[in-house]
């Protein structure tokens, strides 16, 4: 695609379909991004009913666990504590969740991107949100060059709306950058990117207690190598908030 294809086709991602869209909803009324039936929301009740969670889950990691343990700890956060101090998912990565990412992430539908910011919503209104009254939120930096093929930036949209459901400070994108620029990237394989990806580089000091938000979460090694990135920076407190495990 050329520049200015891919200008135009991002302009028809993040503004001209998001308001023919809307336009469309106000029409004919929304539909569920998964089932297609009429509903009042991007998501209806019975898909958001199928969203699953860890039944026990480590109260640091957030990850499943097959029993209960001592203290509530995986193996893996006894042994070798991360730097964050607890973790908190929407859902298991599967079914309907699964969906949604790979709509949102891959297909680039706005309804799924939607449904994901609601998703988030509702696990965040599940949680005491007076634990975080003094927490500034911060997005997990994206690839430059995958925020360019995407065109949007799932992480940084799901921590805008956290910090605006829970009215918190939310952290510019600008302080955490990752150290390679997209053409540096474009030039390297799998291999090298994965020894590149967790150099963040910090510009500021940062305030004591921060919320990293991310979309996916698997090892939890990405969010643990940020988290302890921040700490040299200031950060004492960490908390992880993301959509699934
Ligand atoms: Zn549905
Ligand atoms: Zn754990």
């Amino acid at each position: 695609m050329n520049h200015a294809a891919s200008v135009f086709y991002r302009f028809l991602q993040q503004h001209a379909l998001p308001r023919l869209r809307q336009r469309g909803n106000q029409l004919l009324g929304r539909q569920c991004f998964a089932c297609g039936i009429r509903a009042s929301q991007a998501i209806c009740a019975s898909c958001y009913g199928q969203i699953t969670r860890p039944a026990i889950c480590c109260r640091v990691c957030g990850l499943a666990m097959t029993g209960h343990s001592q203290d509530s700890r995986c193996k893996a956060c006894i042994e070798n504590p991360p730097a964050f101090h607890a973790l908190y998912c929407a859902g298991n990565y599967q079914g309907l969740l699964a969906e949604a990412i790979v709509a949102a992430k891959i297909a680039r539908q706005p309804a799924a991107i939607e449904a994901l910011l609601l998703i988030q919503q509702r696990a965040l209104s599940q949680l005491d949100a007076s634990i975080f009254a003094d927490y500034t939120v911060l997005p997990m930096p994206t690839p430059k060059l995958r925020l360019m093929q995407r065109g949007f930036n799932l992480p940084a949209l799901l921590a805008n709306q956290l910090a605006k459901q829970w009215q918190l400070t939310r952290l510019p994108d600008t302080v955490v950058k990752l150290p390679l620029s997209a053409p540096k990237q474009a030039l390297m394989n799998a291999k090298q990117r994965q020894k590149h990806r967790h150099l963040y580089q910090i510009s500021d000091k940062l305030p004591k207690k921060i919320l990293l938000v991310d979309d996916i979460i698997t090892t939890g090694q990405t969010l643990n190598s940020l988290a302890k990135a921040t700490q040299q920076h200031g950060a004492q407190s960490l908390a992880g908030c993301n959509k699934t495990t």
